[in-house]
């Protein structure tokens, strides 16, 4: 059988480090290494907002990566913008559309950390703009420890996409997020809260697979982690 294709974000990052003149793109390794393990194919995705439709054409599957930047604030309807926040606006532009198309298609749709913050604001939902203001009592979801280790644990509601596929009621999870959900988008439901009450993930449940997490499942730190990158291969596989 030929393995799915799955598709994921590139970041991308101005002159410096890697080319000193031009920007470049960038993704972390263990994003791909996941996806080939599950047997799926990574592809990688350039910035081309005006070409979603011509990707999705050829893609079985979709994984919407993270990266330190945030969704502008104005895009789900915000008066003002917090001093902490920071935009990408062509990689947004490039997200918003590919994703939307992906879940209007009923593709498989997996989106990680900022992923999953762009998937919610996607499909009409709104964003906490920075935890530490907007959240009193909030745990430090900027672990300061690795993130080959968990940072909190989340709790993962029943009877929800997120349960079938990972079989734990509760997980340990890195956390690397200063923005969260804050109003799930139309239709959409949360599936995991931390102990705080922090939204840690969401789904689309008029979808096949349509998954956010707000943690790193590429680190593998529990068998619910590996799951999660099964599940997505399998469900593209039957697009
Ligand atoms: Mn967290």
């Amino acid at each position: 059988m030929t393995a799915p294709l799955i598709g994921l974000t590139l970041d991308s990052e101005p002159p410096g480090k890697y080319s000193k003149t031009h920007p470049w793109y960038a993704i972390r390794q263990n994003y791909c290494d996941a996806v080939a393990a599950a047997g799926g194919l990574p592809i990688l995705l350039p910035h081309e907002p005006d070409r979603a439709a011509q990707y999705l054409a050829v893609l079985d599957g979709l994984i919407v990566t993270g990266g330190a930047f945030d969704v502008d604030p104005a895009l789900f309807g915000a008066a003002t913008t917090h001093a902490a926040v920071t935009t990408k606006r062509r990689r947004t532009e490039f997200e918003l559309a590919l994703t939307r198309a992906a879940v209007a298609a009923d593709r498989a749709v997996l989106g990680i950390c900022g992923g999953m913050q762009l998937l919610n604001v996607a499909l009409g939902g709104t964003l906490l703009q920075h935890i530490p203001d907007d959240w009193p009592g909030a745990l430090q979801h900027e672990q300061p420890n690795p993130r080959t280790e968990p940072g909190h644990t989340i709790k993962v509601e029943p009877g929800t996409l997120l349960h079938r596929v990972t079989r734990m009621d509760e997980m340990p999870v890195n956390s690397a997020h200063h923005q969260a959900v804050k109003e799930v988008g139309p239709g959409l439901l949360v599936d995991a809260r931390a102990p705080d009450g922090i939204v840690e993930g969401i789904e689309d449940p008029r979808r096949r697979f349509v998954l956010g997490v707000e943690w790193h499942p590429e680190y593998a730190l529990s068998p619910g982690d590996t799951r999660i990158f099964d599940a997505l291969v399998a469900a593209a596989a039957k697009k």
